[in-house]
């Protein structure tokens, strides 16, 4: 068997297993300063790759430049540093990757794989599965939204705490958007192309975002991409029972409070509990410790989170 066999697996001291070439991520959006809910999933992230004897990294998404939040980007780094969350190689911003996502788009292009469309968020009122109307108008791409074709498939993914989640492509989600008429690049283009060239095999992120992996999956088959693992964590809610956001207002976590706040995470991901100490040295204890099969399973955390 060959090391580069992703399914290769070895035994751990903690009990746990080293996937060969486990590579995870955190990919937190700048669209506000990082909250109890996004530290959730960074160490969860973290965690799972680091007890599967893998690798991490940090990936900024920001090609959304309209709602990036002015300061936000700054304070997720002070962050991730503060809770010793180091990323393994140099963070990737997205920004910086524009050209490349649209020599994608050339590529999907040629394979007539993509439409321009000119349907309005007015037009598409409140249905949310794209009808088709622009698929086969052939418009030219220029100054339109650009779509990429799905079809009848039903894709099927197992989520270790989710359980099997399955779409029909075209009844569920429809056509979807990868470049908006702004120039925009859409998340789902940006996140498929650089989980591949980044060489990720296992995403660990929260459950609002189930229902764009079945479409993700797809995008990923369209560039013959690796298919990976995915986990979706449940989410921290606050006292009204919304999940927490910028949007919520959920407060900006403060990086002097580190080592209390990761406590509290790790926490609410039901794992057992580490001592105050400097964020690395409670990582190490958490890692070493870390038993996914104990976080809840189901899409919300019980208990309320500021
Ligand atoms: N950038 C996305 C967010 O902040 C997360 C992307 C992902 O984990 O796939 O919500």
């Amino acid at each position: 068997m060959s090391i580069s066999n992703p399914s290769l697996t070895l035994p751990l001291e903690n009990g746990g297993k080293v996937v060969a070439n486990y590579v995870g991520r955190f990919a937190p959006s700048p669209t506000g300063p990082l909250h109890f809910g996004s530290l959730i999933t960074a160490v969860a992230s973290y965690c799972e790759a680091k007890s599967h004897g893998g690798s991490w990294l940090v990936r900024i998404e920001d090609t959304d430049i309209p709602r990036i939040y002015p300061g936000s980007e700054e304070h997720i780094l002070r962050c991730l540093d503060a809770f010793a969350l180091h990323s393994d190689v140099p963070i990737l911003f997205q920004r910086d990757c524009l050209d490349y996502y649209d020599h994608i788009l050339e590529q999907l292009a040629l394979q007539d794989q993509i439409y321009a469309c000119q349907c309005t968020r007015k037009m598409l009122g409140s249905n949310h599965i794209y009808q088709g109307t622009c698929r086969n108008l052939a418009l030219p791409f220029q100054d339109q939204a650009l779509r990429v074709k799905v079809s009848d498939l039903n894709i099927c993914f197992e989520d270790p705490i989710q359980g099997t989640h399955c779409s029909r492509l075209d009844q569920d989600l429809g056509d979807f958007v990868l470049k908006r008429r702004d120039g925009i690049i859409n998340y789902q283009l940006a996140v498929v192309v650089d989980d591949e060239r980044q060489g990720i095999t296992h995403v660990v992120r929260g459950a609002d975002l189930l229902d764009n992996t079945a479409r993700q999956i797809w995008l990923g088959m369209l560039l013959g991409y690796r298919r990976l693992a995915y986990m979706h964590l449940p989410l921290a809610m606050n006292a009204n029972g919304q999940k927490l956001s910028k949007q919520n207002l959920a407060h900006a976590l403060d990086p002097n409070n580190a080592p209390r706040l990761l406590q509290q995470a790790i926490q609410a991901l039901h794992q057992a509990p580490v001592d105050l100490d400097h964020p690395e040295v409670m990582l190490r204890q958490a890692v070493s410790q870390w038993n996914a099969e104990a976080i809840p399973k189901n899409t919300m955390l019980s208990g309320h989170y500021l």
